[in-house]
């Protein structure tokens, strides 16, 4: 079934209306009709069983004919914390988490970025261009949330906004012992809420390191290869989604 994504303000009672682009999408297309169904998620975990019962000019309203828990969430919610990459690497970053499971992912500020991305109206511009990547990636993975993308944060504000969540680890280069590594992936699958930081292509610098450790980070080894920043993300989000039982 298709689906498509709605706000909260799209949904009174029994009834949902679909404005905007997907209008058009759904009307000419899709070439849907009054008594086809779809699936309405509401971007916070819940996908609404619809069926069309109009298609207007700019809208398309639907009955709910059931409503349950998207299927698709973690019950760990993910949060990657990804130091700011060169050219547009954040993009295949962003869509590759999303698919991933991620819940949010957070844009990083270290000592090493070469982007700095200081001026707030290149930051906000890139965010929404970044938002825009999560959203479609989100659809396309049938997730039942669209993660949210936070505008860049120096690395000491995202260590104070990491402390809200249970579990923060931090992959460094020169971290040993594997052992230890797989231990923390266990527990971390075992939490609620997990924080992966990620730094740049240069790494992190090791004062860094110490300040993470000093904020209670686990500081783990992906093994005795260099990734790329790009794939250091992605890795520990596999081995996470796959360790954390549905
Ligand atoms: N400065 C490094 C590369 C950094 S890789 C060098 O060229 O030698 C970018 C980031 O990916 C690192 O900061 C770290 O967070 C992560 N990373 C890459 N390989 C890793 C590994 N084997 N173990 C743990 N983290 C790793």
């Amino acid at each position: 079934m298709y689906r498509f994504y709605v706000s909260e303000d799209d949904i009174a009672d029994s009834n949902i209306t679909i404005t905007g682009r997907d209008v058009n999408h759904i009307k000419n297309v899709l070439r849907m009709t009054p008594g086809d169904r779809i699936i309405a998620n509401d971007c916070m975990g819940t996908d609404y069983y619809c069926v069309i019962e109009r298609i207007l000019q700019d809208e398309v309203c639907l009955v709910i004919e059931s409503s349950k828990k998207s299927e698709a969430e973690l019950k760990t919610k993910l949060y990657l914390f990804q130091s700011l990459p060169k050219k547009d690497k954040m993009e295949l970053i962003i869509q590759k988490a999303v698919e991933l499971g991620v819940h949010e992912v957070v844009p990083i500020i270290t000592k090493r970025c070469v982007v700095k991305l200081d001026d707030v109206n290149k930051q906000q511009k890139k965010t929404a261009r970044w938002q825009a990547i999560a959203e479609a990636a989100a659809k396309q993975s049938a997730r039942g949330i669209i993660p949210d993308v936070k505008m860049p944060m120096k690395f000491a504000d995202a260590l104070h906004y990491a402390n809200n969540l249970e579990y923060t680890i931090i992959p460094f280069e020169h971290a040993e012992g594997m052992d230890y590594s797989r231990e923390i992936m266990d527990k971390a699958a075992d939490c609620r809420s997990v924080g992966i930081f990620i730094g740049p292509e240069g790494g992190f610098e090791r004062e860094e390191i110490e300040l993470a450790k000093q904020a209670g980070m686990k500081v783990v080894s992906l093994g005795n290869r260099i990734l790329r920043t790009e794939t250091a993300g992605m890795t520990v989000l596999s081995i996470l989604m796959f360790k954390i039982s549905d």
